[in-house]
């Protein structure tokens, strides 16, 4: 029996947000689910727009569905909610003031991780990915046509939105 779910999520979601975003109200409804099973895209944060001045439309967190799968270890999904918390943090899909111009220019991402002393989470996830993802993903996505095979030169790289 699979015990990661929505509700496994929430439950992640609250600790991190108590252990290191704290500081950070929750000034509208943010939920958190598994999404559909990607090949780059960890996870991404989004909000449907805001009603006016003071009622927000909820904030979505969505989790690569891949990472139901418990071989995947918890850290990784960890560091994902971090990530999505972050730019929560910094007013991106969020009622709170916007911060940066971009969510991820200038390392704003890995600094701000580092002040909440999340930085050893924010190394052992690369760590792992950069070791296991391609492999993985190889392995339990299904193969790519040839169609959209990307040509040989260009890097795989791991995304985080
Ligand atoms: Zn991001």
């Amino acid at each position: 029996m699979n015990r990661r779910d929505d509700a496994y999520l929430q439950g992640r979601l609250d600790m991190i947000w108590d252990r290191y975003f704290s500081d950070i109200e929750q000034k509208n409804d943010v939920k958190i689910k598994f999404g559909r099973r990607a090949r780059t895209r960890l996870g991404s944060i989004r909000q449907e727009s805001r009603e006016h001045l003071n009622s927000f439309k909820p904030t979505t967190i969505i989790i690569n569905g891949l990472l139901k799968d418990e071989k995947i270890p918890e850290f990784l999904i960890d560091s994902v909610i971090a990530h999505e918390m972050v730019h929560y943090t910094h007013g991106f899909a969020s009622p709170h003031e916007r911060k940066y111009a971009t969510p991820h220019a200038g390392g704003v991402i890995k600094k701000e991780m580092q002040r909440r002393g999340l930085e050893d989470l924010f190394v052992l996830q690369k760590k792992w990915l950069k070791e296991n993802w391609q492999k993985y993903a190889a392995e339990n996505l299904p193969k790519r046509s040839i169609m959209y095979r990307k040509p040989r030169r260009r890097r795989f790289s791991i995304i985080f939105r």
